[in-house]
């Protein structure tokens, strides 16, 4: 029987891409959204692949969702944990709801999101958890204090949680894309992208949301069994640690 992949954020941007990457390489794949409700019917149609509306930023929706998910799909044998925000500012003008939105995304959508696959994953002994981050979680970037907090925080919770999957056939790693094509970096206004941002991007252009996925479903493998803690930066060259 195929794995079965569940894909935060999984209907556009990178996880689109990751979804379809993964449907491509046999999974049986349920992608989650938060509320743009157009665009997941959109990509149900286009790509075939089941859609769950529920936030990672709620515990309760997202036990429910993965219970429906575990209905309808399968045991959740692959976890990415894609689904992120920004609310940029500079930090004197901060609000606590800028931070809590993307604190209560991109973190505690891990914990929210993971906590419920765990257990049924370390009683089959098998298991992937795929967290993407930032390249912002590696370097700190300014406007973005609660983002490289958030995207910072996955890499810890990756490396921790680890330790404890590995005995248990779990691996968890973190990807830490630069700039990607998607719709959000594609609306920056092209001067900007051509002045600013371009230029510190070595191999000279924005990643592909597809290049993202291949790395997704090369760690969701068997092949990748001995990676685990690991963080991947795929980022042109633009941050190297
Ligand atoms: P997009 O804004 O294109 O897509 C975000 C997806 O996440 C959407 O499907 C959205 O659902 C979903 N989402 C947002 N909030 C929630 C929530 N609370 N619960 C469930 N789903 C949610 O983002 P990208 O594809 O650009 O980014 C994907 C991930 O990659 C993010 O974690 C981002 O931080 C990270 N990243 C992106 C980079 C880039 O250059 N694009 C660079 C580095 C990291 P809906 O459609 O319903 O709104």
């Amino acid at each position: 029987m195929a794995r079965v992949a569940v894909v935060t954020g999984g209907t556009r941007g990178i996880g689109h891409a990751v979804s379809v990457a993964l449907k491509e390489a046999g999974y049986r794949v349920a992608a989650n959204y938060a509320g743009n409700d157009e665009a997941a019917e959109k990509f149900k149609a286009e790509t075939g692949i089941p859609v769950f509306k529920w936030s990672v930023a709620d515990f309760d929706a997202c036990a429910e969702g993965i219970k429906r998910v575990e209905a309808e799909v399968g045991p959740v044998d692959v976890l990415v944990n894609n689904a992120g925000i920004t609310r940029d500012g500079m930090f004197h003008k901060m609000t606590r709801e800028q931070w809590d939105a993307v604190i209560g995304t991109n973190l505690n959508g891990l914990f929210n999101m993971t906590r419920p696959v765990w257990e049924g994953m370390r009683d089959r002994k098998f298991g992937r958890i795929i967290n993407i981050s930032s390249i912002n979680g590696q370097k700190g970037q300014m406007g973005q204090v609660n983002y490289s907090a958030s995207k910072a925080g996955d890499l810890g919770f990756t490396k921790a949680l680890a330790q404890e999957g590995a005995f248990k056939g779990i691996t968890v790693n973190a990807i830490c894309p630069g700039y990607i094509g998607t719709e959000m970096v594609r609306a920056i206004d092209p001067a900007v992208l051509e002045k600013n941002i371009l230029p510190y991007i070595p191999v000279g252009r924005l990643g592909e949301p597809e290049e993202i996925a291949r790395i997704v479903v090369f760690l969701a493998s068997e092949d990748a069994g001995f990676i685990t803690g690991s963080t991947i930066s795929a980022n042109g060259g633009q941050y190297m640690v």
